[in-house]
């Protein structure tokens, strides 16, 4: 098989059939063999209806993973991952903002052998100028800290060849994100601008809070810089503080008791509180995550598979 395109939805009903329509179009002209994987990430709409009837649309093309509840946008991609045979992989969300048109693009670059093809939305990205800024920011803090380069970490129409998503397969930590993994393992990779639309309908399903989880994810999950960082500063802290003691020492001897300047005392009090506990919540991050992947738990759990036999191919959660 040439082509799998791997699709999470989360209560995406409205948007299913006319994004399946845009899609089968698009890949119909490339007359390649394909199929396309939609991950069911336990919505509470009727997209698992919907697509049940797309499915019967096209049995022989369509797959559609079900969980049992929602695991995430990325354990969702993941579970495609597996279940997937084509030599190369496409991810795209459903919510249209990545309009399928572009795949081909994106095919075109993956066949010239780059392992991994990822669209960038800086240009004409119709998001929210609070969202496009703050994307912006965390793309740059983020290429500080890891080594991992990408322009645009949050777009998620991809193209990635077989080797890497069979390594990406045989991982089994748990809170991964799909586009910096994938880039970690990449030789050859490659950018090409893509369209990026408004949501067609609904909501997004990421609020601020989870934004600022997944980059504390990205950034503890891919490097040890935070840590060190802290370190330094600790460091740094403890050499100024023997000046001032220093300082003050002396100035005991020249100038005599003094018992003024409380709030100075207080206000580098606090500063260093504030320190200690920043330490305390990255040290705590890193603890999290480990903790996370001693448990051992099942990434995710299916409760049905329509368009492959279970046993046909190993979709059962790894740890
Ligand atoms: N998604 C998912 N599980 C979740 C959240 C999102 O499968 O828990 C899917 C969602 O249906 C969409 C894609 O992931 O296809 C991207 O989500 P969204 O559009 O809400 O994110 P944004 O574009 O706002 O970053
Ligand atoms: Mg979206």
């Amino acid at each position: 098989m040439y082509l799998s395109v791997v699709i999470p939805v989360y209560n995406e009903s409205k948007n299913l059939r006319p994004l399946f329509s845009r899609l089968t179009a698009t890949l119909d002209e490339l007359n390649k063999s394909y199929e396309i994987i939609f991950t069911n990430d336990g919505s509470h709409d009727d997209s698992e209806i919907i697509l049940e009837e797309l499915y019967n649309l096209r049995p022989e093309q369509v797959r559609i993973i079900d969980f049992s509840s929602n695991f995430g946008q990325h354990m969702a991609v993941m579970a495609g991952f597996e279940l997937s045979q084509g030599d190369i992989v496409v991810t795209l969300d459903a919510d249209l903002q990545n309009p399928p048109e572009e795949i081909p693009k994106l095919l075109e670059l993956a066949d010239k052998g780059h392992d991994l093809v990822s669209g960038i939305r800086l240009h004409e990205r119709k998001d929210n100028w609070f969202r496009r800024n703050i994307s912006i920011l965390v793309n740059k803090v983020r290429a500080m800290i890891t080594n991992i380069n990408m322009t645009d970490h949050g777009c998620m129409l991809r193209a990635y060849h077989r080797s890497i998503i069979d390594l990406m397969v045989s991982h089994n930590e748990s809170s991964i994100f799909i586009p910096a993994l994938a880039y970690s393992y990449a030789v050859n990779p490659a950018e090409v601008k893509v369209e990026h639309e408004v949501r067609a309908t609904g909501k997004s399903k990421y609020r601020l809070y989870d934004l600022i989880r997944l980059n504390f994810d990205l950034m503890t999950g891919y490097s040890l810089v935070p840590l060190q960082i802290f370190t330094l500063i600790g460091f740094s802290i403890a050499f100024l503080s023997i000046a001032f003691v220093i300082f003050l020492f002396i100035r005991r001897l020249i100038v005599g008791p003094e018992v003024q300047g409380v709030f100075t005392l207080f206000a580098i009090l606090f500063f260093l509180v504030g320190v200690v506990l920043m330490g305390l919540g990255i040290m705590g991050e890193y603890i999290g995550r480990i903790y996370k992947e001693v448990q051992h738990r099942p990434r995710f759990a299916i409760k049905k598979v329509l368009g492959a036999k279970l046993d046909e191919k190993n979709i059962n959660p790894r740890h």
